[in-house]
């Protein structure tokens, strides 16, 4: 049981149906069509389509009691004993409702933002702490305002740490959710580029992740990609801890060194192997290290967690493919610095021969698009043989390519169909392909037709 409908009398005094005794209340739900057992059905209002209309299917689902917007007319199939609460606006009584429990539970809630990271960082903290703890945490990337409040919602009434993905794509999105979740340790994984489009600059993007500060806990701790420039602002505070590879940090990572299939490093004084590849990953373990430290996880639970940790799918997943060779799906989704972050750690396997990039067009970039687009050039060097471009806006970085580096291979495709013969023929059991883009560019279907 979630609460039972004696919470939601005192949350929403305008109510009509509610008997005396009182009813147990096992899920909530905005999605009418869901099977649902003794669960308080939610109408929410979308661009296109309006909760409310479908309360006749919430009903036959399983709802036992609703939230409504007041004023509206109550539908006359309905019993008269039917609990229904008025609200003034559904989605911000649902946010309402998700504080509220967060505090009815209590657990230790960690929020994770930041522009790229966060669900990886998010699974990583889940995981080390489930060791210690009963814990729940955000399923796959369920981050925004609907989300985050349906995930608190989701929390069984035993949990003992809850780990949320807080996600954004405008100013003041961040707030709303910490101030929802109240967070007691907040992390903000880096800056990066992503939706850019809508917040102007990196300077804006950082100023919208440190908005977590203000939902945390008085008591709580803010961890912070502690090599980021733009986040310098913050170091003088007493609940930031800085985490990085520059020596200066709180938490120093030093001693990084990346295997086959695996990363080693040292976290101060600590050693610790992580399952996963790249430097960005490692700061991303950090995190959770940390944040586990701090929670008394012991060095010897962390590091089990780290050794077993399976990576939600299209995230730097290894795969073989057509003539053995090694193709590495990172097409879930893609901004300027996970793009470089990806291709630093192509330069760094240096037991494949031949190193092959294919990327896509990064969405959200707005009027800097071009420019943004070219930076990823940056990380490309001679180590790499041959740049695939695929869209329209990727185009500039195999130009680029073909003017700084004229003995790698590159050249711009718009379109999948002819991409994929071209990249098959010069794959072999040497050969190691990176596949990133945008969520958008859907480039999944090109690895399906390498395998
Ligand atoms: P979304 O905004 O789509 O929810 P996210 O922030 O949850 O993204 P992840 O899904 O964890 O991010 O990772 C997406 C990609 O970002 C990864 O495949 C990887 O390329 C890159 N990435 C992960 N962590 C970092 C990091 N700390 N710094 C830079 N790039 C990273
Ligand atoms: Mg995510």
């Amino acid at each position: 049981m979630l609460f039972s409908t004696d919470f939601l009398t005192k949350l929403f005094p305008n109510h009509k149906g509610v008997v005396e005794d009182d009813l147990p209340i096992l899920q909530v739900t905005t999605d009418s069509r869901e099977k649902t057992k003794k669960s308080l059905f939610v109408p929410l209002k979308g661009d296109s389509f309006d909760g409310h209309d479908f309360i006749k299917d919430a009903f036959t689902n399983g709802a036992v009691a609703i939230l409504w917007e007041k004023d509206r007319k109550l539908p006359s199939f309905l019993p008269t004993q039917f609990p229904v609460f008025f609200v003034e606006d559904t989605l911000q009584a649902l946010q309402q409702l998700a504080h509220r429990y967060r505090w009815l539970v209590n657990p230790i809630v960690i929020g994770v933002t930041g522009s790229n990271g966060k669900t990886t960082t998010k699974d990583i903290i889940g995981s080390v702490l489930e060791t210690k703890y009963k814990t729940y945490r955000t399923e796959g990337n369920y981050n925004n305002h609907i989300g985050l409040p349906l995930t608190i919602l989701s929390m069984a009434r035993d949990t003992e740490v809850l780990v949320v993905e807080m996600g954004m794509n405008h100013f003041g999105e961040i707030e709303l959710l910490s101030k929802i979740a109240n967070p007691n340790f907040a992390v903000i994984t880096n800056i990066g580029e992503s939706h850019i489009e809508f917040l102007g600059s990196r300077e804006g993007i950082a100023q919208a992740k440190t908005e977590i500060v203000a939902g945390l806990d008085q008591k709580g701790t803010l961890y912070i990609d502690g090599d980021e420039r733009l986040l310098e602002g913050l170091h003088s505070n007493d609940n930031v801890v800085t985490i990085g590879f520059k020596e200066n940090n709180d938490l120093f990572i030093n001693n990084y060194q990346m295997n086959a299939t695996s990363s080693s490093f040292h976290l101060d004084d600590d050693s610790f192997e992580l399952n996963m590849l790249g430097k960005h990953n490692v700061k991303n373990a950090a995190f959770a290290i940390a944040i586990a430290k701090k929670l008394d996880v012991s060095k010897e639970q962390i590091q089990s967690a780290l050794n077993k940790l399976t990576l939600t799918g299209m995230r730097f997943e290894l795969i073989k493919g057509k003539n053995n060779a090694t193709i590495i799906n990172d097409a879930y989704n893609a901004s300027p610095t996970s793009m470089k972050a990806s291709i630093e750690i192509i330069k760094q396997m240096t037991s494949y021969q031949k190193k092959v990039l294919v990327l896509g067009d990064m969405f959200e970039m707005g009027q800097q698009s071009q420019e943004l687009h070219r930076s990823v050039v940056d990380a490309i060097s001679s180590d790499i043989d041959v740049v695939y471009t695929i869209g329209s806006d990727s185009k500039v970085i195999s130009d680029e390519v073909a003017k700084l580096f004229p003995t790698a291979k590159s050249m711009h495709f718009d379109d999948k169909e002819k991409l994929i013969p071209q990249l098959v023929s010069i794959l072999n059991g040497q050969t190691v392909v990176l596949l990133k883009a945008s969520r958008g560019m859907k480039l999944e279907s090109i690895v399906e037709a390498l395998r």
